[in-house]
């Protein structure tokens, strides 16, 4: 077996286990595999393993795999998305996770009303704390967001996409999830016709933890397809 299907099935078990852990639903947390950086035929050799959700950060990327992939292969956008590109990740992407402005989410959204393309997104929050990290900052400014991006047609608020902090104290990360837990439940009843229920939140480093707290979708890069020289 190769090593990137090996480690899929490593990967998956681990989630199931964690999931009977925290007494979550069975199957309730999707794997989402970050391919970013690896070349096509990583893509393809995880394909052959079974896997389907595929995560990539950059647009250029996305250019060159989506539509070398197979048809029924879904590709979520989690890297933060520049204006000037926002068409062309309308046209590629079944799901952008990464959606930091109001800016950007009219942008997105003016181009999939030409595609008629209804796309699903997250509300990218920063929930480290940490100034490098994108995403919107506190719940005021979600919730001020949420008001605008909610009228706009052709966009669905699916979730919320987080990032814990960067350090070794599990009890941090797992506070910082909590957080994100928090706001999504805040959010949906402050807005009635909200229903995102989506947290996606866990890497090769938090998963654990993640599942935990609630996530329904754990983006898992590293622990898949091995490092990467940058990102
Ligand atoms: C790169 C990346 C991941 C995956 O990171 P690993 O540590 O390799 O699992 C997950 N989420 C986002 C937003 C990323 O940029």
């Amino acid at each position: 077996m190769s090593l990137i299907i090996n480690n899929l099935e490593r990967i998956k078990k681990e989630i199931e286990k964690e999931t009977l852990k925290y007494n979550r639903t069975p199957g309730s947390v999707e794997l989402l595999a970050v391919s970013k950086t690896k070349p096509l035929e990583a893509l393809l050799e995880a394909y052959e393993g079974g896997q389907r959700l595929f995560g990539e950060n950059r647009v250029q990327e996305a250019v060159v795999k989506v539509p070398a992939m197979p048809e029924d292969a879904q590709f979520f956008l989690i890297g933060h998305l520049q204006s000037n590109k926002a068409a062309k990740a309308a046209e590629l992407f079944d799901c952008i996770q990464s959606i930091d402005s109001v800016k950007i989410a009219r942008k997105v959204n003016n181009a999939c009303e030409k595609l008629g393309k209804i796309m699903d997104i997250y509300m990218d929050v920063n929930i480290s704390g940490e100034e490098s990290k994108t995403g919107f900052t506190g719940e005021d400014e979600v919730r001020e967001a949420l008001k605008e991006i909610l009228s706009m047609k052709n966009l669905k608020i699916v979730g919320f996409m987080g990032i814990a902090p960067h350090v070794d104290d599990k009890n941090a990360i797992k506070e910082s999830f909590k957080d994100l837990r928090e706001l999504k439940d805040q959010m949906n009843s402050y807005f009635p016709e909200l229903k995102a229920e989506k947290l996606s939140m866990g890497m090769t480093s938090d998963f654990s933890e993640a599942i935990e707290e609630g996530s329904t979708m754990v983006r898992i890069g590293s622990a898949i397809f091995g490092s990467r020289e940058y990102i």
